[in-house]
């Protein structure tokens, strides 16, 4: 259309927005992609990658200690975080190239530039230019949330300085009981800092199984993290070199690096919503949205973290060539954010897909739970002390697998396949028909023969 420079405009150059822009391209629509900041936005290059590579360093530590029961002497190992850091840096910088090119050869042009919108279809860049677009995907993910504005507040580092500090904090105290917080107390703590993790609740992982919750906070006070439950940091001053932390408890916790990871909010601050006349969804700040990623604005599609409903890279990928599909390649087509499948990646990892025992007992009459915990048979030579946990949430009625919990080693990998499982509805009985991969620690999803505990609700319940 002649009024129309584009076809379409996304905001945004991460994961969600790559994605549309590449498929969108690839139907033939002229496409331009706006980043801000650096192309592969949150996950590529503070987020899931990098986040991933510490986790790396921090298991080698593991295997260190481990190697002695295996008849190794290792002699003297050090670490060099500036070392970590600089590799980790580079590797980032080969993805951002790639995920450039590969934009580049879809045919999008990329502008390394802030939008904002001016009018419905009008955005302005601030390189000075301004375009107008057919249609606009807003794909601006989300930020870290700073809390209340407590005093020392400055002090405080997020998820996006704690990649590039540079030197290893000997104590680091961590806010925050959810993925973050988590993965990086566990990622400095086999790296050797020592950890306090500070969370408003009663315990770590809320919404998480209560088993996972439960193995998962033992396992990380196992390997000598600090958790203190029911406080949260009131308030931090600097003490020379270090932070004093004071919590609302009272106590005071000196550390090299204090960090919060209490949530992320989406990135819509500026944005000029209201010149658009996108609406929000009250309940969550993040961009309303209907099952085919549309706003309250018929031309104007949001996905991935902006709209705050499932914020995972995988998710925001569907939904941006959902998008795509739907828009520009006559296939309209609806995310299905049933049942994803998830890891926390935490040391042991998190593995989960499904319905919680909590979640299951509240919807179905009849919930029968399997449940595994064991000593894993590498820690048997190792003399490590860690224990695994598997869990089976299942249907009483139809024999249904409702959801399954992990906590060991691999998790993460093994989740993504009794995701598959879950998502065909398979049966406790087609777990129970297939047969062992011995030896190995995923056998027991398929040998758990007696029911831990029935569940039965009576009518009046
Ligand atoms: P983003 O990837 O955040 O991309 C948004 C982009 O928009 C950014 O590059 C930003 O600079 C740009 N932008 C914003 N406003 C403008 C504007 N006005 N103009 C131009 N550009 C703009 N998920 C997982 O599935 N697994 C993990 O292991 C995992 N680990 C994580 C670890 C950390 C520390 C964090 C913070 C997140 C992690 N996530 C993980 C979540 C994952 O990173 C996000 O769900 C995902 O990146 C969301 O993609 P998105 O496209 O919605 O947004
Ligand atoms: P989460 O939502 O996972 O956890 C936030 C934590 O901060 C919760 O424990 C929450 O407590 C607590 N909290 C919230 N507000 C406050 C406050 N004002 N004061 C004190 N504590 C507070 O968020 P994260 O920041 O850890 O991560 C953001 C999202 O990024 C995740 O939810 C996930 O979607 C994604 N992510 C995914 C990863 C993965 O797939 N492995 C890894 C990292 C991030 P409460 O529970 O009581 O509300």
């Amino acid at each position: 259309m002649a009024d129309f420079d584009l076809d379409l405009f996304v905001i945004g150059g991460g994961s969600g927005g790559v994605r549309a822009a590449r498929i969108a391209a690839g139907y033939g629509a002229r496409v331009m992609v706006a980043e801000e900041y650096r192309l592969g936005g949150t996950c590529v290059i503070r987020g899931c990658v990098p986040k991933k590579l510490l986790v790396y360093a921090s298991h080698v530590h593991h295997e260190i200690e481990d190697a002695a029961g295996y008849g190794w002497t290792i002699p003297s190992a050090s670490f060099d975080w500036p070392t970590l850091i600089a590799n980790k840096d580079k590797e980032i910088a080969r993805l951002e190239g790639a995920y450039t090119s590969n934009l580049d050869k879809s045919g999008a042009r990329i502008v390394k530039a802030r939008a904002v919108f001016e009018d419905p279809h009008t955005l302005r860049l601030s390189t000075g230019e301004t375009v107008r677009a057919k249609h606009i995907l807003i794909a601006t993910g989300a930020a870290p949330s700073h809390g209340a504005a407590i005093p020392g507040i400055e002090h405080v580092i997020s998820s996006n300085e704690v990649f590039h500090l540079p030197v290893q904090p000997r104590r680091i105290l961590i806010q925050g009981g959810g993925y973050i917080a988590l993965e990086f107390a566990c990622i400095f703590a086999g790296l050797g800092s020592e950890v306090t993790v500070v969370y408003r609740g009663d315990n770590i992982l809320r919404g998480f199984d209560e088993d996972v919750r439960k193995h998962v906070r033992t396992e990380m006070e196992k390997a000598g993290i600090r958790i203190l439950t029911g406080c949260t940091v009131s308030r931090v001053d600097r003490q020379g070199e270090a932070f004093a932390a004071t919590l609302s408890s009272g106590a005071s916790i000196v550390s090299d690096q204090v960090m919060f990871a209490i949530g992320r909010h989406a990135n819509v601050a500026g944005l000029g919503l209201e010149a658009a006349g996108v609406a929000l969804n009250p309940n969550n700040g993040g961009i309303a949205v209907d099952g085919h990623s549309q706003t309250s604005v018929p031309h104007i599609y949001a996905v991935g973290d902006v709209t705050h409903r499932v914020n995972l890279t995988p998710v925001a990928i569907r939904e941006g060539h959902a998008f795509a599909d739907t828009v520009f390649g006559n296939r309209p087509t609806r995310v299905d954010h049933a049942d994803i499948p998830t890891a926390v990646f935490t040391q042991p990892e998190v593995g989960t897909v499904g319905l919680t025992e909590a979640e299951a007992r509240a919807q179905y009459s009849h919930v029968d739970i399997y449940k595994a915990d064991f000593r894993p048979m590498k820690a048997t030579l190792s003399g490590r002390d860690t224990r695994v946990l598997m869990k089976l949430v299942v249907d009483g009625l139809t024999d249904r697998v409702l959801g399954c919990h992990i906590v060991g080693p691999e998790a993460g990998e093994m989740i993504q396949l009794v995701g598959v499982a879950v998502k065909l509805k398979a049966t406790k009985a087609d777990f129970d028909a297939t047969v062992a991969v011995h030896p190995t620690a995923a056998e027991e999803l398929v040998t758990m023969r007696t029911p831990f505990a029935r569940h039965v609700r009576q009518a009046a319940e």
